[in-house]
Parts: C-alpha cells; structure tokens; sequence
C-alpha cells in the first residue's frame, strides 16, 4: 500500500530496489546498521547484491539481503534485541521480519515431501514445489504470556505473579509463557499453561495486545492476556523443568530484574500496576 505510514509488511519485488530505499544486511541472527545505529539504503551495499522484499517503511520499500557474516560491512552489527531496544517502533518491527524472512528462506530450501528444490511465489512470502506443488509459506509461532493478579491482604495492593525461567534470561522475573499447540485456542493455551507451569487456575481473562517477536524461530507473535487467579489463596506450584521459581509480589514491590521496556512482558507489567488502585 504505497505512502502508508509506520511499516506496513509485504513481499512485492516487481519494482527494483532504488539506492535510497531502507536495506537490512542479515548474518546469522544479527542486523547490519550504519555506525549511529541508524539503517543503511541500497546504495551502501554493492551493486549486484540479492535483495528480498520485506514491504515497506514510510510507503518506500523496504529490503533484506543475508550475507555470509558481519566481515561483508562495516558498521554495527546487533541482535533484534538490541535493535529493537534502540530504535522506535516501526524500525524495530521492520528489522525483526528482516531476521524472520532471511532466517525462513535459509531454512526452507527443499520441499519436505519430495526434496526438490522450492521456488520463490512471487508477491508472497512463500515458496512451491516445482514437482509436487507443495505449497510453503512462511508461518508464525503463537505464544501466549499471561499477566495474573490477585487481591493483596487488606488495605494492601493487588499481587502479580512472576516467575522465573531454567532456560533464557534466568535473572528475570517473567510472565507465564508458552507456544499455542495446534488445535488449541489462544484462551485454551493460556490455561493449559499456567496449569502446567505453576499449577494455577485463572479467571476473567481478557485480551491486551500483540507483539510480533523475532528472537526465536523464522516468525513468532506474542499475545498478551491479563487474568484473575481463581483462587486468591492458592500459592503457585513450579513445575520444575521449564521454571525454577514462581511468587506472587505486592504491585508496589515489584523486584528490579523485570523483562525489557520493549517487550510485551514489560507493557503487562506496568499496566498492571498502572490499574491497581492506591
Ligand atoms: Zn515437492
């Protein structure tokens, strides 16, 4: 859609790329800025170089190329956390499908039912089989994270439930959090996991939003969710292979090691305690 503003993501490459279009250098799962940190264009990189549609930025497009490593460009060269830690939003969603549309078209080569070499759709963000048709577009995993709350004693605040994970980022505290198995809804996740992970039933869950997430996978999108836990005396119960601690926290106390001010787990946290009432 030409002249949308923010970025607007697409896979159209039926006009070439123009030397001042926006370009993201992709090695492995780190991102190639100029040295302030602001993006490169087309014209920074050498003629010739294999560019792929990511859509547009501002209603100019928008491209990826996946170099062999961080050596092919000067500049910086960062993770998505880092970008998206620096630059404002539409930049850091531009460069997370940057990660997502590389990391998928390396992954996906060979068809999965007859091992013939796929083929580019064009427009889509998709390949074919040229012998059995198969087709492959890119997917997207669905997580879902749950913010859930509890009356505090009285005369006191509302309590959060953090926990923290075995694997990851173990210093933070964090939301419970899972991918969406296939047959489940959004809402059927949310509770089978916070069963699963702490052994918890919620109520009153509602919708917060989304963000797309590009640290793991050709593609995830996290959806956020707040809930009531349905018996505000029940005390969490780890389970121990995917958590190692679970604790509900006055909102007035929350603990300094929370996740990033970029990420949906953050945006929970501090509506939640935007809400409470003091
Ligand atoms: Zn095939």
């Amino acid at each position: 859609m030409p002249g949308a503003g923010g970025f607007v993501p697409g896979a159209d490459a039926s006009t070439p790329p123009a030397p001042a279009d926006p370009a993201l250098p992709v090695a492995g799962r780190r991102i190639g800025t100029r040295e302030d940190g602001t993006l490169l264009r087309v014209a920074d990189l050498p003629a010739g170089t294999a560019w792929v549609p990511l859509g547009t930025l501002d209603g100019r497009p928008a491209w990826a190329t996946e170099v062999p490593s961080t050596d092919q460009h000067a500049g910086r060269w960062r993770g998505w956390t880092g970008i998206a830690a620096e630059l404002p939003e539409p930049l850091a969603a531009l460069a997370g499908r940057a990660v997502a549309v590389v990391t998928w078209r390396r992954t996906h080569r060979w068809c999965g039912a007859c091992r013939a070499a796929l083929a580019d759709v064009p427009g889509e963000t998709s390949r074919r089989c040229p012998d059995c048709d198969l087709y492959v577009p890119m997917r997207l995993s669905a997580a879902v994270l749950t913010a859930i709350t509890r009356p505090g004693p009285p005369g006191r605040p509302d309590e959060l439930l953090l926990v923290r994970h075995a694997y990851g980022p173990t210093h933070l505290w964090a939301l419970v959090a899972g991918f969406v198995e296939a047959g489940e809804s959004l809402e059927s996740a949310v509770r089978r996991e916070v069963g699963e992970e702490v052994g918890l039933t919620v109520d009153g869950l509602r919708y917060f939003g989304s963000q797309p997430w590009a640290l793991s996978g050709p593609g995830t999108l996290l959806v956020g969710f707040t809930a009531r836990a349905t018996d505000p005396r029940a005390e969490p119960v780890v389970d121990s292979t995917e958590l190692t601690e679970a604790r509900w926290f006055p909102l007035d106390a929350l603990p300094a090691e929370l996740p990033p001010a970029y990420s949906i787990s953050r945006w929970l946290v501090d509506a939640a305690v935007t809400a409470a009432p003091t």
